[in-house]
């Protein structure tokens, strides 16, 4: 009797213990590798496998404290000869920005587009460059250094000038935009004051441009440039509802503990005649901090 009754203690003992690495087992594979076991009603083993393992690349944790001091340069034109224009120092050579991306490239630093700006965390060294106004200069000049040194830049397009003389093409717009080197924003619809406008006016710009470049590239547009950089409290009113970020024309580095206002973004105006060692000079204000 107390033979069995001992068989029957050692039995009881070695089921608990098969059913405790059967379960520890099963919520280790899952944990480790993502793969989810289920029984359906219909007994057959659904095994699915989640993407848990294979973004983590792109799924940097958002670090709780970090703070990023980063130039943002604003272009213009990307044309060797200003012509008739008044404006010339709007016209940079393009051999200057061949020179640029090259020491860009070749120093680590990256290129970010403005609609990455709440995940700078991401990078090191982080650098954005932007171009207003643009005309077709931007496509036939710009567009292939960025490809020849694989960098990226965001461009502020005013939609009224869409197809017209001398602007880009609404095809020229789609395949920089599906290139994955080009983030398309907004200039707004016609290029004027907006600090000028009523409301009602500066809801058009800001709402229907945003509105025709999503048309064309199928997808959100979050950016803003205030033309000239002017804008008002109005427009920054407006803008919380239509954009995620505008920017101003000057002001310099733009650093994340200083300039709070994501309405009003600071940028280093990239002109025709800034000599390489003051473009390096903001360059090396390029820091990411992770606290
Ligand atoms: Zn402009």
């Amino acid at each position: 009797m107390k033979k069995n009754k001992g068989n029957v203690l050692t039995i009881i003992i070695c089921i608990v213990v098969l059913i405790a690495v059967c379960v520890g087992g099963f919520f280790l594979i899952k944990h480790f590798t993502g793969i989810h076991v289920s029984l359906n009603s219909d007994t057959k083993f659904d095994i699915t496998f989640d993407t848990k393992a294979n973004v983590k690349a792109d799924e940097t944790p958002v670090p709780q404290n970090w703070s990023v001091s980063m130039p943002i340069f604003m272009y213009h034109f990307i044309l060797d000869d200003y012509g008739p224009y008044p404006d010339t120092e709007n016209f940079l050579k393009p051999e200057t920005l061949d020179e640029q991306l090259k020491y860009i490239s070749e120093n680590g630093y990256q290129t970010v587009f403005m609609n990455e700006f709440d995940k700078l965390y991401k990078y090191e060294k982080p650098v954005c460059l932007t171009f207003d106004d643009c005309f077709v200069y931007f496509y036939n000049n710009a567009f292939p250094l960025l490809k020849k040194y694989n960098q990226k830049a965001t461009i502020y397009v005013i939609t009224d000038y869409i197809n017209g003389e001398n602007y880009l093409t609404e095809e020229q717009i789609k395949e920089m935009d599906e290139s994955g080197l080009v983030e398309i924003a907004s200039h707004t619809c016609s290029h004027q004051y907006l600090n000028e406008m009523t409301r009602e006016e500066q809801l058009h710009e800001l709402r229907d441009s945003k509105q025709r470049l999503e048309e064309i590239v199928g997808h959100e547009i979050t950016n803003v440039a205030y033309p000239t950089g002017l804008n008002n409290d109005t427009t920054v009113d407006i803008c919380e509802e239509y954009y995620e970020f505008g920017v101003e024309m000057l002001g310099g580095t733009y650093n994340s503990l200083v300039h709070t206002d994501k309405y009003r973004i600071p940028r280093i105006y990239a002109n025709r005649t800034m000599p390489l060692e003051t473009y390096i000079s903001y360059l090396e204000q390029a820091k990411v901090r992770i606290n």
